[in-house]
Parts: C-alpha cells; structure tokens; sequence
C-alpha cells in the first residue's frame, strides 16, 4: 500500500486535501490570471473553459487552484471523476502499469489488463447473455462504434436519434447530437442516414398526462411512417439525457422503445457515457427500469480520470463484425485500463451505487424545500433526476419560459464563492450537479448552502 504526501492540513477524512472550501485573497488569482495570458497566445479560441481559475490539485470533492484557493466540485470534471480525482486505488494501479509499459497497442501485442476490463463490463451490464467488449478513447469514439457494429450487423443504414441528444463532436455523433450552437453550428456537412425523433420530456410536454408509453408510441409512429422500421439498424438513446438537460424520461418510455426494437430487428443502444458507472444510483441508467440494451457505450466515470471508452453488447452482434474491423492505435491504453480496474474496485468496496442513492437523498430533499418555498412565482421550474445526476430547470417566475440568465447568474456567483457547477440543457437553463460520489455530507452541504444562497439571490434581482 503507497503512502502520499500529505499536505499539513490534510484531515483524518483519508484525503490528501483538507476537505474544506476556502477563497483566499482575488478570484481569479494572480497565477490564474498570467496563466490565461499565456492561454490566449496558445490555445485555439474555439476550446473554452467553465471556470477562470487553473488546476494545481484535485482530491475527494475538491478541487485546488495554482492560487491556493479551494473549490467545491459539484462537477467532476462532467461526471468523470465519479471516485475522485486522485483515488488511491486508480493511483497505485496507474504506477504500477506505468512502471511496465505505457503501451504496446493491443492490435499488436495484447496484455491482460484489455481482457480483464471486458469481463467487468460484462458483470456490471445488464443482460444474462453472452457479452464481447471493444475499447476505444472517448464517449464519441464508443458511439461511432456501435452504430458500425449495428450498421454491419443488420445490414441496414438508418440511425434514430432523439431530440436534445448529445452523443458527441466527431462527424457522426455530431450527426447524433441534437443541439446546434456551439456543437454543429457551421461544421457541416454532417453523416447522412441519421433521423430525429420526439424524446419524452415530462416537464416540457404539451399534454402533461401523456405517459412514457404513450411518448414512445408517438416516436414509433415518426419511426414507422417515415423512415420505414425495415430500414432502421439501431435507436441511440441517452437512457437519462446528459448534456440536454437531465431529462428522465417518463416510466415505460424505454422499455417501450426497446421492445419495439427487439421485435423490429433494430438494434438498442444505450448511450451510458455520462450516466454509467454508480452515477444515477445504479450500474447503469437502464437498469432503473430493467432495460436491457443490445449494445452499451460507455466512457466518462469508467477510469478515474484517464481517457478509456468501451462498448459492450450482445456477443452475436460484435462478433459479426470481420477480424481486423475494429480497433484504433490506443484504444484500451494499458495505463487506462489498469486505471479502470482501480475505479470499478473502489466502486465495489466504498459501495458507490449506495452513496449515489445518499446523495440524491440529501440534495433533492433540500432542493425541492426550496422550490416549494419559492412557490409558483419562483424560478425553479422543476427539480429532478437521480442517484448523483440531478438537475434543477431554471424558469421565469410564473411560467416555463426557459431562463438562461438566472441560470448563469446562478453559476457565476457559485464559483466567486467557491463552488464549482455545470449548467446544460437545450435552453441553457438547467444547473446540473454531478459531485464525485465520494464527497462528504459536509462538504455537499456547504456547497448547496452556496447554491442556495444564490438562487435566492437570482429569485429576488
Ligand atoms: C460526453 C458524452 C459523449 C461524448 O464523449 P466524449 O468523451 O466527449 O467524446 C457521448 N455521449 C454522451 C451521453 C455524453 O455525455
């Protein structure tokens, strides 16, 4: 067992870093600020950051700038950093591997660490079949995958997406994601065959009594009559929506969807980028309804911060696919992969699935007594979500218009106060929260004391 350095500070929390929120001195300060000096010289504009403030340290559910200043992080790098951002265990197996080899390319000569990940992937899925597992880099990469694999297998061409998706900013999955600006706007043209359809939205439907059966028959009806099931390979669907806003669908949406697919000879994906891995209280997003996808794509929280994806699906459909068909020089990086062993280990013994459900406990409860105390004049629209991805729709007072404003307004004074938060949603009104799983009730508490005291703000200026 390796030991690391401790600050001086560090706290009998088992952290590196004192676990405690502290500002100290200007916001941004004087390091991040010549830092974003040097940036402006360097990186290409088009690549922008959330916060102004640069990284020095990063530990449980904080993290600390080249200032000194410490942050809440109620982000996680975008639902990445589910076991922290230097997790012993992630730690001590990335040194071990890096001690060995660094790479070797698995479609040269492969190493066991590839094959070890397969086989929790085929655990932690749903499914009592047999699974193949293919390893890629990144959420876009895993998407771009699956539908090659749905497309060779069936022999067919169409993709059906939904509105508000997002799968990703490569060509295809570019295609996939519904919202323009700042996605797609002006890199067209994009992948043809890819058709839209109706998402279940509770909060934003015309008929608020249309139940998630009902949603997903207005989506097969759009699927049928025109694009043609006969022509369809697969259905993406983000099984809780990520970047379009947190949005759960109705009960009985998915397990419509897959059935439908199932009898249709159409392949289902679902895109658990953002929502696998403990993140929504479960494995994975599906299971909350007993969903069983063909094929699972899956990156973010998979590997404790190192850049690792996977899909993983039902054997027949993988394994149709022609040797040599799948593959990318890094795909399954070693140091990834040991990475990934240590994440899916530490989210066994800390029972994160379990700590993912506390969370939701602990936030929605507080969330939803302040929405009720705003009453129907308050512009919180709707607070909902699960396990550790929960989301509050942010409105003008007394209506649904979409209120981006506040919802930036609200982040702004988060972060000058020490908080760091992620905001999305196709109207861009939606704070979402995604802390590492393994943050304190203490220092989650502190931060929702900060957001808060922000909203209120927002409600009253
Ligand atoms: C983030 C995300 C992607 C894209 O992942 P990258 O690693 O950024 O390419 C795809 N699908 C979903 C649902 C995502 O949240």
């Amino acid at each position: 067992m390796t030991t690391y350095a401790t600050t001086p500070e560090a706290t009998t929390s088992g952290h590196r870093l004192e676990q405690k929120r502290s500002i100290i001195g200007d916001f941004p300060g004087p390091k991040s600020v010549a830092l974003a000096a040097r940036r402006a010289q360097s990186v290409a504009k088009g690549a922008v950051s959330g916060v102004p403030v640069y990284a020095a340290d990063a530990d449980g559910g904080i993290v600390r700038d080249v200032d000194g200043n410490s942050f809440i992080d109620l982000g996680a790098g975008i639902a990445v950093t589910s076991v922290g951002a230097s997790d012993p265990a992630v730690v001590d197996a990335v040194r071990e591997q890096v001690e060995h080899f660094t790479h070797t390319c698995f479609m040269v000569t492969p190493y066991e660490g590839y094959i070890a990940v397969a086989e929790q992937l085929a655990e932690l899925t749903p499914g009592d079949f047999d699974k193949r597992t293919v390893l890629f880099n990144s959420g876009a990469e895993a998407v771009e995958n699956a539908v090659k694999v749905a497309r060779l297998a069936t022999g067919r061409n169409a993709v059906v997406a939904f509105d508000h998706a997002y799968h990703g900013r490569t060509n295809l999955t570019m295609a996939l994601t519904a919202k323009s600006m700042p996605y797609k706007t002006n890199f067209g043209p994009f992948a043809p065959e890819i058709y839209r359809v109706p998402m279940s939205y509770p909060f934003r439907e015309e008929n608020p009594d249309i139940t998630g059966a009902e949603a997903a028959q207005r989506a097969i009806t759009m699927i049928e009559k025109q694009i043609g099931a006969e022509t369809v390979a697969a259905i993406i669907i983000e099984p809780m929506q990520g970047e379009g806003g947190f949005i759960v669908p109705a009960p009985g949406f998915l397990p419509a969807l897959a059935a439908w697919a199932k009898t249709n000879g159409v392949v289902f994906i679902a895109d658990e980028v953002q929502s696998g891995f403990c993140r929504t209280g479960e494995w994975f997003a599906v299971d909350h309804e007993g969903v069983v996808p063909d094929i699972i794509t899956m990156a973010k929280g998979i590997a404790g911060g190192l850049p690792l994806s996977a899909i993983t699906g039902r054997a027949d459909l993988l394994d149709s696919v022609h040797a040599g068909g799948l593959g990318g020089t890094y795909g399954g990086n070693p140091v990834a992969c040991a990475a990934a062993l240590g994440a899916i280990r530490t989210m066994k013994d800390q029972d994160l699935v379990g700590r993912a459900r506390n969370i939701e406990a602990l936030v929605t409860a507080r969330l939803s007594e302040l929405q009720a105390e705003l009453g129907e004049h308050g512009i919180i629209g709707e607070v909902r979500g699960r396990g550790a991805m929960l989301a509050i729709e942010l409105v003008q007072p007394g209506s649904k218009a979409p209120n981006a404003e506040a919802t930036k307004a609200i982040t702004a004074e988060c972060l000058r106060q020490g908080v760091i938060i992620l905001t999305c949603g196709t109207y861009g009104n939606v704070i979402r929260l995604l802390p590492p799983l393994v943050i304190s009730d203490d220092l989650l508490t502190d931060g929702l004391d900060v957001l808060e005291s922000a909203i209120r703000a927002a409600q009253n200026g």
